[in-house]
């Protein structure tokens, strides 16, 4: 306790609706996977739906997979670091990419291993994250296609995630025309247009002109069943894979209001409540260490009030008894955090 109840094959089924679902339409899908660090049981498992490449953020995610045996092509989904350039090359088969100077290194350090590593270049389309201007395309890519250590994998765009600017069909077909450019002048062919993220699956069902983008990077579609631009459920997906599970430690009816002289909280902030009589306030031995508060809503008639570092503290429509177990649905940043703890046990199911 706590424990993070893990169902595999919802997990699963997303993963193949979402497959199938672009596959109508040439997008291939690349399963992101940062959200649980990279877990090789969900790698493994997501691997087995026919979705042949993951990715993480970090480095050392992918080694862990592979240490485990999952099978897969591997994509780092952050910019790599000058400092990580060797391990990069070493674990991963694609980065995303926007610095001529790291995509050197990472040539280096390929050639060294007799290796060719895969770069996509990210376009900045106006979230403001990463990505070079789509007009600093040619400049970045003249200079990658005379490095013998890295071949010019394709190239990607990045929406919703800083700025919360949406994919619109507009933007999308700047990539397209973009990339079109590209394999014009240079007389390439780019086998990665990247064209986004879980955010993407409006544009996906709205528009009549895919262009030639074939790839979506998908996260929290797979894991949590929801599109992120308004955190809408996606049809026929599940948003209940992950169950955070945690036990009641006190549960007593005290009055809604702190009482005595306020001053500053846990955290430094000066709380405020509304009076609305004495209430059942319920205990649960969980907090901000391990959880975003906000990002977790239990599956009874209770709503979180708050929580210091190891205390969540619930108001319960009912009484509920000590040592009971309390479920809770969770949003991503929590998921994210929940991964991350070695004080909470993953159970799967
Ligand atoms: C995290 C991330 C994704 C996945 O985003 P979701 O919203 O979880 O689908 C895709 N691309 C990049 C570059 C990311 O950092």
């Amino acid at each position: 306790m706590p424990r993070l109840e893990i169902d595999i094959n919802k997990i699963k089924h997303n993963a193949v609706v979402l497959k199938e679902l672009f596959a109508a339409k040439g997008i291939s899908v690349t399963a992101v996977i940062k959200g649980v660090t990279g877990s090789p049981e969900i790698a493994q498992a997501i691997v087995e739906c026919g979705i042949s490449t993951i990715a993480v953020s970090l480095i050392q995610d992918i080694k862990k997979m592979k240490e485990s045996g999952v099978k897969a092509e591997f994509l780092l989904t952050r910019l790599p670091m000058h400092s990580e350039a060797a391990k990069v090359v070493r674990y991963a088969d694609i980065s995303l990419n926007s610095e001529i100077s790291t995509i050197k290194l990472l040539s280096e350090h390929s050639l060294k291993l007799g290796k060719r590593h895969k770069v996509v270049v990210m376009i900045e389309l106006g979230d403001l994250r990463e990505g070079v201007l789509p007009e600093d395309a040619d400049l970045i890519v003249d200079q990658i296609l005379l490095l013998k250590g890295v071949e010019l994998y394709g190239i990607g765009a990045n929406l919703a995630c800083f700025g919360g600017v949406k994919p619109s069909e507009d933007k999308m077909i700047e990539l397209s025309q973009t990339a079109d450019h590209l394999e014009e002048k240079y007389k390439i062919k780019l086998p990665m247009i990247s064209g986004g993220n879980s955010a993407n699956y409006e544009w996906f069902l709205s528009t009549n002109t895919i262009g030639n983008i074939n790839n979506l990077r998908i996260g929290e579609a797979i894991l949590l069943g929801r599109e992120t631009l308004h955190r809408n459920k996606i049809p026929k997906l599940y948003t209940d894979a992950f169950t955070l599970i945690c036990e009641v430690i006190e549960s007593k009816v005290k009055p809604s209001v702190p009482y005595g002289e306020i001053c500053q909280n846990a955290f430094g902030d000066i709380p405020e409540f509304t009076d609305i009589g004495a209430i059942n306030r319920v205990i649960i031995g969980i907090g901000e260490q391990d959880i975003n508060t906000k990002a977790v809503t239990p599956r009874i008639h209770a709503e979180v009030i708050g929580a210091s570092s190891d205390h969540l503290i619930l108001h319960s429509e009912n009484p509920i008894e000590v040592g009971c177990e309390i479920e809770f649905d969770i949003t991503y940043s929590a998921l994210l955090r929940l991964s991350i703890s070695p004080y909470v046990n993953k159970v799967f199911v």
